[in-house]
């Protein structure tokens, strides 16, 4: 799960590191009240959207010389005009693809004095099976660029569970970014707080770009990015009201109130598989084929009639679909539940496409029959061969 910056920086905020006064505003009226809430005289009026590059982004609606969606706006009366003109507009950016994000909230911030832009992340470094810092000296830009063209100004340090932060951890980071002074005693306590924050809340990533040094010495926090691992969601209750439902896509929100294991891909053969072994291989079999997976789904064990209607549902919402292919083995699943979710969600949605069906397993015979009776024009196949090349062949049209 991905939340907005204004909600990392709180809950970053909980755990003592220094970020800037600010206010989420949803609609133009409550921006006055919220800059006025401000220090000043410099403000920032930030797009809230899951997705970086917002300050060198485009609003659509704009044309291509309006400003940005990050602002610095020098009076009260600047927040108001930039809160106007960019609530409810279409932000495209580097990571939205051309299609942006619509922008629904925004973070009136208080402006910082910069001095330099450092970048500070944390991951899950998979080689040493850590969560690992990942800081430069060059952030505030495109991290991308710097690790394309200068990978050597990128530096990772992997963290010990055993011990957390050391001081010797905290030295090298401190080096590494070249901090002095202020910022050098800052860093003592930042860094091990964004690794308690990491470690505490099961995130999978953490990006400070830009960690900034202030004219006045003094580290902060100025942007922030934060995903959770939703494998540990069922732990984290209260992490749960952080959730942003319009910034997700409708079929893995739809697939997600199902308990689906569903990811949206580029192809153009929908898949209802049980298992993620047998989805995976459903999915090399298809490009075998020569042609390409529209998703990967799971429908799990004891999926219910329900389940699998709804699962069939959201493959056929998709209009990159041109062809379906169930391939179920039935331990736990039932291949007469399997049937009759098909069955049910066709005579709701209609099947425009054709439909290659493999079962095997238990009730596959009473299943069979289902489809058999049902009138449907289901293109049935033997095993998984036999399956994968007939959807391929119907799709391509012969
Ligand atoms: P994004 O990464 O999505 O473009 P950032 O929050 O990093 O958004 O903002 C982009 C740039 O805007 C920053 O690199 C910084 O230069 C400037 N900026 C952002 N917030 C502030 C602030 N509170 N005060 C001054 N400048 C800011
Ligand atoms: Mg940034």
């Amino acid at each position: 799960m991905n939340i907005h910056e204004h909600q990392a920086k709180a809950l970053l905020k909980t755990y003592g590191a220094p970020v800037a006064a600010g206010v989420a505003i949803f609609s133009a009226d409550e921006a006055e009240a919220a800059a006025k809430s401000l220090p000043g005289p410099l403000y920032v009026v930030k797009s809230q959207i899951h997705a970086g590059g917002r300050g060198k982004g485009k609003f659509k609606e704009l044309g291509p010389d309006a400003k940005g969606g990050v602002r610095l706006a020098k009076s009260v009366e600047e927040v108001v005009a930039f809160s106007k003109e960019m609530l409810g507009n279409t932000l495209v950016t580097k990571q939205t693809g051309d299609a942006g994000k619509q922008v629904n909230r925004l973070y009136i911030e208080d402006g910082a004095d910069i001095e330099r832009e450092l970048y500070c992340s944390l991951l899950v470094d998979r080689e040493t099976g850590r969560v690992a810092f990942v800081v430069s000296t060059e952030g505030g830009m495109d991290i991308e660029a710097v690790a394309e063209h200068t990978p050597d100004k990128i530096v990772s340090l992997s963290i010990d569970p055993d011990t957390g932060v050391t001081a010797a951890d905290t030295a090298k980071l401190v080096e590494t970014l070249g901090l002095t002074g202020a910022a050098a005693s800052d860093a003592q306590s930042l860094f091990p707080v964004l690794y308690k924050a990491f470690v505490e809340t099961d995130m999978s990533m953490l990006e400070v770009n830009p960690l900034i040094v202030m004219k006045d010495g003094h580290l902060r926090v100025l942007d922030a990015k934060v995903s959770f691992d939703n494998n540990a969601a069922f732990r984290h209750e209260e992490l749960k009201p952080l959730r942003d439902m319009t910034e997700e896509d409708a079929k893995e929100i739809e697939a997600s109130k199902y308990d689906l294991a569903y990811v949206a891909l580029d192809g153009n053969i929908g898949c209802m598989v049980n298992g993620a072994g047998l989805a995976m291989s459903t999915m090399d079999i298809i490009k075998l084929y020569g042609a390409e997976p529209a998703n990967f789904l799971d429908v799990g064990g004891g999926a219910t009639k329900e389940k699998v209607t709804a699962a069939f549902k959201i493959i056929t919402a998709d209009p990159a679909v041109e062809g379906i292919l169930v391939n179920i083995f039935g331990g736990i699943m039932r291949c007469d539940v399997i049937a009759e979710g098909v069955i049910a969600a066709v005579k709701e949605v209609g099947l425009t496409v054709p439909l290659v069906v493999r079962l095997e397993g238990t009730r596959v015979k009473e299943g069979k029959e289902i489809l058999d009776q049902s009138g449907l024009n289901v293109i049935s196949a033997d095993d998984l061969d036999d399956a994968a090349q007939k959807i391929v062949a119907a799709v391509k049209g012969h």
